[in-house]
C-alpha cells in the first residue's frame, strides 16, 4: 500500500482521535508522522500491515504493545503502530469514497446522459 495520503486528512483523523482518546495523544502524533512518511507496507496477509518493520494485525510486535505500556482503549493496547494501521485503513476507505465520480463515468451513465442531451 503506497497510496499517497493527504496530510490534511491525516491531521483531521489525528485531531478526532486525540479528542476521543486524549490518553493516546502522544502515540497518535507519532502514528500520524509514520503514516505521512509512508513508513508502512502491505503484507501477504490482508489483515496485517507492516509498520516500521513491525507486523500489526490485532496485536503488534513492538515492546510498547508486548510489555503492555501502550494505553488500553476498548480492551486493547494501542501502540503507535496499531494507531497507524487504523489510520491507513480509514484513509484508504475515505480515498475510495472521494474518487472522482466513478459511477458518472460508467457506460450506463454515459448512455443515459446522451439520451438526455439530444
Ligand atoms: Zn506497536
Amino acid at each position: 500500500m503506497t497510496a499517497t495520503l493527504s496530510s490534511a486528512r491525516v491531521s483531521e483523523l489525528a485531531a478526532i482521535g486525540k479528542a476521543r482518546n486524549p490518553q493516546l495523544s502522544a502515540r497518535i502524533d507519532r502514528a500520524a508522522q509514520i503514516v505521512l512518511a509512508g513508513e508502512y507496507q502491505a503484507s501477504s496477509d490482508p489483515d496485517t500491515l507492516i509498520v516500521r518493520g513491525y507486523h500489526v494485525n490485532g496485536a503488534c510486535e513492538c515492546p510498547d504493545y508486548r510489555l503492555g505500556n501502550a494505553p488500553i482503549v476498548n480492551g486493547t493496547h494501542y501502540c503507535k503502530h496499531k494507531i497507524a494501521k487504523a489510520f491507513v485503513s480509514r484513509l484508504s476507505k475515505l480515498a475510495e469514497c472521494e474518487k472522482p465520480n466513478v459511477w458518472a463515468q460508467s457506460m450506463a451513465w454515459q448512455s443515459f446522459a446522451r439520451s438526455y442531451s439530444k
